[in-house]
């Protein structure tokens, strides 16, 4: 594929976050300490790539509890599960490593705290996102309730409206959930926030790296499977800072139409999307003559600790 892409700035952060690395971590983990096949409750982290590496080495991705033998060694993914599920997984006997991200479960213990205190929830989510199914499930359904759009914020008609309070997924647009907040707002004066956001450290620096990345280059390449909803909101702010960005698994699926007028191209990666498939990406412009230039916009150097029971 010949292209006139003459440089190529690549965003940093970008890729794994935090709570992804911990996760792969616990899996690499338990795999190491029990014999297989393991089972993980959903996909561990939304990638294709990380699942298929992980289906090669024994592991067995399940959506239901049900369909876990009973006894056996199960990892729940970084999104986050309802109590429900823990029950179940009780029941049957699993023995659970639970890889959700320290910054989810933040959430889920917001979610019971203010409903103990008599607040209802709006709830900023995905409708069906594994995470937004495991914070709803924290609590009785009558006092939450998912908002997945402006739409949605304008009909909403909580049971009151002097102790309301919004809670979010981790890996929602900052510029999305602000439109529905301020719209929230207005129609609820004494509605109120947590103290600190629930759009997790790492998800808004990418997204920052992102607005960086569009005022260089306006065409983005962005590593990260349809699945992954951060990933899928980094191609929704390039589009909104003025970039044409494309969401690809991996090197393979760019195209040679997307470089015919293009001279430089901006390269970022979600939050699940492992170096490697960056790299190779990288490594292909390279070749063909690119310079690659790193916009750091800030150094990330947290790392969740690893459960006790690993
Ligand atoms: S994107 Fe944020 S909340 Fe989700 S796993 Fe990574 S650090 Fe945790």
């Amino acid at each position: 594929m010949a292209t006139k892409v003459k440089k190529v700035y690549l965003a940093s952060p970008r890729g794994f976050c935090a709570g992804v690395e911990r996760a792969i971590k616990m899996v690499n983990l338990v795999l190491k300490k029990h014999k297989t096949p393991i089972y993980v409750r959903h996909q561990i982290v939304h990638n294709r790539h990380i699942i298929s590496d992980f289906e090669k080495k024994g592991v067995i991705f399940v959506e239901d509890v049900n369909d876990i033998p009973d006894g056996s060694v199960a990892v729940f993914s970084a999104h986050g599960s309802p109590p429900n599920i823990h029950d179940q997984a009780k029941k049957k006997k699993l023995k659970i490593y639970d890889a959700v991200c320290p910054l989810v479960t933040k959430v889920h213990m917001e979610a019971k705290r203010y409903v103990k205190e008599g607040y209802y929830i709006f709830y900023i989510g995905h409708k069906n996102h594994a995470e937004a199914v495991g914070v709803m499930g924290e609590v009785p359904s009558k006092s939450i309730v998912l908002i997945d759009s402006i739409q949605t914020a304008e009909k909403i008609k909580p049971p009151q409206t002097d102790k309301l309070i919004i809670l979010n997924q981790t890996t929602l647009s900052l510029d999305d959930v602000k439109e529905i907040v301020n719209h929230l707002k207005k129609r609820f004066p004494k509605l109120i926030l947590p103290p600190s956001s629930d759009i997790c450290f790492s998800t808004q620096n990418r997204q920052n790296a992102v607005k960086e990345l569009a005022k260089k280059s306006k065409t983005i390449l962005i590593i990260g499977s349809k699945t992954s909803s951060n990933s899928n909101r980094l191609k929704e702010v390039a589009k909104k800072y003025g970039a044409k960005s494309y969401l690809i698994d991996d090197k393979l699926e760019i195209k040679n139409s997307w470089f015919k007028k293009v001279q430089s191209v901006g390269i970022t990666a979600g939050a699940s999307a492992p170096d490697y498939l960056i790299n190779d990406l990288v490594d292909f412009f390279k070749k063909k003559g690119a310079i690659i230039k790193e916009l750091t916009i800030i150094k990330e150097h947290i790392h969740f600790p690893l459960p006790n029971n690993l």
